[in-house]
This record gives C-alpha cells, structure tokens and sequence, in this order.
C-alpha cells in the first residue's frame, strides 16, 4: 500500500474526522469524503439533541464514528425547521440519511405521492435525479432540489423523449406504459406512468390487449409473465439489478441452507424463478415485516437490507452488495450544502412537465395496487419483444 492510499484509508486527520458517507465512484465505494463543511463541531449542544437517534443507526455506525456524524444530522434537522424543507428518502439511501433526517421514507411511487402531500415550501430529493423531477413535476410551485448533479440512473438515460417518439409512430394507438425511472422528457410522451409497485395493475387497466412498456426490458418481461396481455418493451436495463444471476442465487441458498430470498422485479426473469417472492422495495419490506423470516436475502440495492435490517433486528440478513454509484453520490454533506445554499434546483419546463403530469398523475390516481404489487415467481415465461 502506497503512504498516499494509506493517508486516503485513514479517516481522520490531526484529530478531525474526514470520513464519513461513502463517495462512490465507478461502483468502487469507501473513498473517504471531505471535512465536514463549515467545520461544524460535535459540541455540547449537538451531542444533546442528537443523542436520542444513535440508537437507530448503531447497528451501521460504530459508537465511536457517532461524533463524525451528529454535527451534520443537527445541521440538516435545523436547517430544514428554519426553510421548512423536507427530506424524501429513498429506500436506498445509506441508513444515516433514511433513518436520522428522511421525513419521509419509500419507494418511487411513495415517494412520489408524499410529495404532492407535503405543505414544505422545498423539497430535497435524496434519491436520483428522475426522482426530484418527479417531485418537480408533481408539485411545480415548490422548490425541488436535489444534493448532487451526478446522481442519475442508467434506465433513465437509456431512453429519450426521442426515442418515444419513434416508437409512437411504429406502433400508433398501442399505449405507452413508462417506468418512472425516466426524464420528464420520456414521461411526457406518456400515456401512463408505472412503477415496481403497481405495473402490472397499470397494464391491465388500460383495458387493451397490447402495451408497449418502457424502458426496463426485465420489469417488462416479468410483467408480462402475470399477465396475459402482450407487452412490447425497450432494451433498458438497471445496472443494480441486472448484475444478480440465477447461479448466484443458487450458490447463497447452498451457502445459506433455509434462507428466504426476495428479489426485485427489475432483476431478469431467471433470477425472479429462483426467488421465494418477487416485488418492489416497499413489497419486500413488508414482506419481511410481515413473515418475519428467520434468514432472507433481498436481491435488490445493498442499503435496502440495511433500512429494512433497523426495523426488523430479530431478522438476520444475508447482504449479496450491489451498490448503486447514483444513489451512493447522495451523502450527509452534500445534503446539508444543497440545502444550506439552496443549490440544485431541479426544474422542468412548463410544457413538459404539463405532459408528464398527467402521465404520472393518472397512475396516481389508481387504486392501491394491494397483491397486484407481487409477482409469481413460478409463471411461465411468455415471449416478449425487445426494440
Ligand atoms: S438502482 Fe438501478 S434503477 Fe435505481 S437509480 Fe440505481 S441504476 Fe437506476
């Protein structure tokens, strides 16, 4: 190891911590961040009013790490009393984030409805940049910002509006399912928004024997699967979820005799047959909530099973870790930065955002999707096009 790496590895520096949450780069994590800005200090003060939540998270940090992090949970907290600002934490966010200043916590679609609940004059989005817009464009007389600029997704940048446009034409009057997981751009061409939670409900209620559903080529196959209408779909991929493969999943079980394993249904198909359930974050949560599983697997992001893992410690978790590098770009320090200079404000052209309103808002308006939200691992597979 080089005396440099070695300094890089070392998290603190003439007596101040410099570590903190992961900066992640290229999906390699644990390069130490910055000083903690405006070099906030673990004071008497803080140490008071941050006490009480240690007990959340001190399963994740180590007691000793707690000075390192109170100062900026303080900081955030205040700073969104005196903005009144809140914080929609995605499942993904590393459990400082989902569990010390989070107000709200879920998946995409709860997210998305809290957002139009909440009287906060701004938003922070701690999740992906899709995610803020989807606040943007849900709620366009707030101020939506989001901590960092690099925090995309690879199944949103793998369509444009472009793109649905093309797809229009080749296949005219065949409704146009979109994943969230998209630009505003992509929604606005849009017949109707999904997400892991609800899509197949989504597709069946359009009445229709044929959709196209876009971008996610393995949510779309694995829809397809609980339903007997024909689905059409995009070559997208989430770079989490399509890593998991069928061997993997095999070589836990045998390594974990009687584990339970869920899977997300932006996994392949292969990997959803050898799963014991298959449904969004939110599903898998309650899942485990529920059945209460003595060991489980969640085939999903690494910091989901961390979240889950707080509110369910007599679980043991098996963690197969596939970060995702857009949702790591999210930390305490840019949360605080982003919310004390108001920074990166998310907007979304009028025009485009009027579209992909009525898009997302359409979906927001079915009914709970209850055990439509679950997918049988064991249906038999049906073919479905890819363009
Ligand atoms: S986990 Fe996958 S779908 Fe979610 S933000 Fe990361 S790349 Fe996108």
């Amino acid at each position: 190891m080089s005396a440099n790496t070695a300094k890089a590895l070392n998290n603190w520096e003439n007596g101040r911590w410099i570590g903190q949450t992961l900066e992640v780069e290229n999906g390699v994590c644990a390069v130490p961040g910055k000083l903690a800005p405006d070099n906030l200090e673990y004071t008497d003060e803080v140490k008071k009013a941050t006490d009480h939540l240690y007990d959340e998270v001190s399963g994740f940090i180590p007691k000793f790490e707690w000075p390192a992090y109170a100062p900026l949970v303080h900081a955030i907290n205040t700073l969104k009393k005196q903005k009144n600002a809140v914080i929609l934490a995605h499942n993904y966010m590393t459990p400082d984030i989902f569990a010390l200043i989070g107000d709200y916590k879920g998946d995409s679609l709860g997210l998305a409805i809290q957002a139009t609940k909440t009287d906060a004059d701004i938003i922070v989005q701690a999740g992906v940049h899709f995610m803020a817009e989807t606040s943007k464009i849900l709620c366009p007389e707030k101020t939506v910002l989001i901590p960092s600029l690099r925090a995309g997704c690879s199944l949103a940048s793998s369509i444009t509006g472009e793109d649905v446009k093309l797809i229009k034409q080749r296949y005219p009057g065949v409704p146009i399912v979109t994943y969230v997981n998209t630009s505003a751009d992509v929604k606005a061409e849009s017949d109707i928004c999904c997400t892991s939670s609800n899509a197949v409900q989504v597709v069946e209620s359009l009445g229709v024997d044929k959709v196209i559903m876009l971008p996610d080529e393995f949510l779309a196959k694995n829809v397809a699967r609980q339903t007997n209408i024909e689905i059409i779909t995009w070559h997208g991929r989430c770079e989490v979820h399509a890593r998991f493969s069928a061997q993997d999943v095999r070589d836990m079980r045998a390594a974990n005799p009687g584990v339970i394993v869920l899977a997300h249904p932006e996994c392949p198909p292969e990997v959803v047959e050898e799963s014991d359930f298959t449904g969004s974050t939110k599903a898998m949560s309650d899942y485990v909530g529920d059945h209460k599983p003595k060991n489980v697997i969640l085939l999903t992001e690494c910091s989901m099973s961390d979240n889950v893992a707080m509110a369910n410690p007599e679980v043991d978790f098996v963690r197969p870790c596939n970060l995702c590098p857009h949702m790591k770009r999210i930390t305490l320090e840019n949360i605080y930065s982003c919310l004390r200079d108001e920074k990166h404000e998310v907007k979304v052209p009028k025009r485009i955002a009027k579209k992909a309103r009525r898009a997302v808002q359409r979906m927001i308006d079915l009914p709970p999707p209850g055990k439509k939200g679950h997918f049988n691992p064991h249906a038999e597979p049906v073919h479905v096009k890819v363009i």
